[in-house]
């Protein structure tokens, strides 16, 4: 590491050569050092990424291994019923583990499509994360997307780091997955009235606009609990519900996270379909 011996010389001899290191700096050995410090920042940014990119892929293909052997398991008709029996709880068991240390490590819903095969064995796991929309079936319509957009009021390009559901006033509003309510906040200003809930896994979920909060700070809530009803206040030009879904304490894009639910449990009840059609 040439640049890392280059800055231990370069801090030492600027530390000999006066009272005041920094003083006795000039212009281009402040840029050098400049440099250097981005230069440390990046590879340590860029290896911090790669390691828990790595981390993703390892707990990814243990899942997989253990997915395989479950397969095998299922499939074979073996007359030792008792031995496949736990050999197939245990497999269980160590694919829920996978699981949960993948729902830790991934940053958003992109790495979700790998863990539906798997979330199918262990699906009340979903209930602690946010998988489903907040509002009742039929009462919303996305009014806009995750990103970059011309915002409604001020009229100036920003992110927008949820999604909006427009929904009637009055409107029940359910919480995305069990936890527990981190902030309870009353405003007119920005997201106003609005709710914040930890759940497992670093995830997070923003309800704003409020017209009434129906919970309070540090109360644990379940999965489709009722906790708010859709409003208009704080900065909203109409009556809708503000959702953002944060991961590891960054805003990701929610849209993924609102079929999750639906989809495993779809295939959930194909599964015991095909199961319910062989045994007769
Ligand atoms: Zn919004």
């Amino acid at each position: 590491m040439n640049f890392i011996k280059n800055i231990i010389f370069f801090l030492k001899r600027s530390a000999f050569a006066s009272g005041n290191p920094i003083k006795s700096l000039g212009k281009k050995e402040v840029a050098y050092l400049l440099f250097l410090v981005l230069l440390c920042l990046f590879y340590v940014l860029r290896h911090g990424l790669d390691v828990s990119d790595h981390k993703v892929q390892d707990s990814k293909m243990a899942m997989e291994q253990y997915g395989e052997r479950l397969k095998i398991n299922l499939d074979s008709s073996r007359s030792d019923a008792i031995v496949a029996g736990k050999e197939r709880e245990q497999l269980l068991l160590a694919i829920e583990e996978r699981i949960v240390v993948y729902l830790y490590q991934v940053p958003d819903y992109s790495y979700m499509n790998s863990l539906e095969t798997y979330l199918k064995y262990r699906p009340e796991l979903l209930k602690q994360l946010p998988s489903a929309v907040p509002l009742e079936k039929g009462d919303y319509a996305l009014s806009s997307k995750y990103g970059i957009r011309t915002h409604p009021i001020s009229g100036t390009i920003k992110t927008h780091y949820g999604i909006d559901l427009a929904a009637p006033a009055g409107k029940t509003v359910y919480a995305a997955a069990s936890g527990m309510v981190s902030k309870v906040v009353f405003s007119d200003t920005g997201y106003g009235n609005h709710i914040v809930i930890k759940h497992r896994f670093g995830f997070e979920s923003l309800y704003g606009h409020l017209q009434k909060v129906l919970v309070v700070e540090g109360q644990k809530v379940k999965q489709h609990e009722l906790i708010a009803t859709v409003g208009s206040s704080g900065n909203a030009t109409g009556f809708h519900l503000h959702y953002e879904t944060v991961k590891n304490n960054l805003k990701i894009d929610p849209i993924p996270s609102l079929n999750l639910k639906r989809n495993i449990y779809a295939e959930l009840i194909e599964l015991n379909k095909s199961n319910d059609g062989e045994k007769q």
